[in-house]
């Protein structure tokens, strides 16, 4: 059978950490992105192993995939709030005509596909925590809705292939995650957080800083996918960390790791923000017999040393 892979979404910040796994564990990667919120620098280390490739291109228009493929990883979006609220066209196409052209060369190649799919399809949940039989509080038309609603449109299409076409497919719910190559200006909480802390600018906390969210560190997060694509689990699972803080804490204990003299400010909170997220993880635990092995100071130290070198 062919060990070759393909990783859509590679010049990523999660994209481009599976494929290093990949690689690590004896595959060949074929990685996918069309740099429309992923960088050419996250490839650097990769581009550096003979059995990294790379195509330049947008899902929703590939070009033909010669090689056989055993497995396909479908991470391409734009995922972070600015990010898909500039791009809600490219964001909805994404998981529409991509996930659909994506799932077509699984078909063909007979691969494995997993889908990363996200927190997000549970809106601003009325369950806490999360489990993955939740059906989710989101609102179709808000400002989240081009990556909420294209996300949840992406786990119906890839459970029509699976049941139309009888694929091996997977979908990953994925919390918030960090780490190494996350883009300084990509308005997430923790790049926001850290460079305003290093810079001794202003912490900007939205809200009351009330609002919770669990983060993952990116090794953990990886590890939960490659487990994932390689069980025989269908349905969805979240992966995450379930360590819940309050975003207020979070600025508190950046402002400490870092030593920082910012002041801790207070901003509006952005529509459709939801107020608790924290993963359920007991399916992952039981069908994957996958945890997350980092805790929160420990990751956001990893985190904070990478952004002292690279901003
Ligand atoms: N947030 C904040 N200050 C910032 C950026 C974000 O208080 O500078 C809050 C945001 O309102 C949200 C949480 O941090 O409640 C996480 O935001 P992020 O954009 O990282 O991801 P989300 O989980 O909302 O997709």
């Amino acid at each position: 059978m062919s060990n070759t892979i393909v990783v859509t979404g590679a010049a990523g910040f999660i994209g481009s950490h599976l494929c290093g796994l990949l690689l690590e564990k004896g595959s060949s990667v074929i990685g996918i992105d069309n740099f429309i919120t992923g960088s050419k620098s996250n490839l650097e280390e990769l581009e550096a192993n003979k059995n990294f490739s790379f195509v330049g291109a947008d899902i929703c228009n590939l070009g033909k995939i010669d090689a056989d493929v055993s497995q396909i990883y479908n991470l391409a979006s734009p995922a972070s709030p600015i990010d898909y609220q500039q791009l809600p066209l490219e964001t909805l196409d994404a998981g529409s005509a991509g996930v659909k052209n994506m799932l077509e060369l699984a078909r063909e190649k007979n691969a494995v596909f997993l889908q990363a799919s996200t927190s997000e399809i549970y809106g601003d949940p009325l369950e806490h925590p999360q489990r993955e039989s939740y059906f989710g509080n989101v609102n179709p038309i808000g400002e989240r809705s081009c990556y909420n609603e294209a996300k949840r449109f992406a786990e119906a299409l890839v459970m029509a292939y699976n049941r139309k076409h009888k694929m091996q497919t997977r979908i990953a719910r994925i919390f918030n995650t960090h780490g190494p190559r996350m883009r300084a200006n990509d308005g997430r909480v923790i790049p926001n957080f850290i460079t305003q802390a290093l810079a001794g600018k202003p912490i900007t906390v939205y809200g009351k800083g009330e609002q919770t969210r669990s983060f993952c560190y990116v090794s953990d997060l990886i590890a939960g996918l490659y487990a994932l694509i390689n069980s025989s689990y269908s349905f969805p699972v979240n992966i995450g960390n379930p360590t819940e803080v309050t975003i207020l804490q979070l600025a508190e204990k950046i402002k400490s790791l870092t030593d920082s003299n910012s002041e801790i400010v207070f901003k509006p909170l952005p529509k459709d923000d939801p107020i608790r997220r924290k993963p359920d993880i007991s399916l992952a635990r039981k069908e994957l017999r996958w945890e997350p092995k980092v805790d929160w100071e420990e990751g956001l130290k990893k985190t904070i040393e990478w952004f002292k070198g690279n901003c």
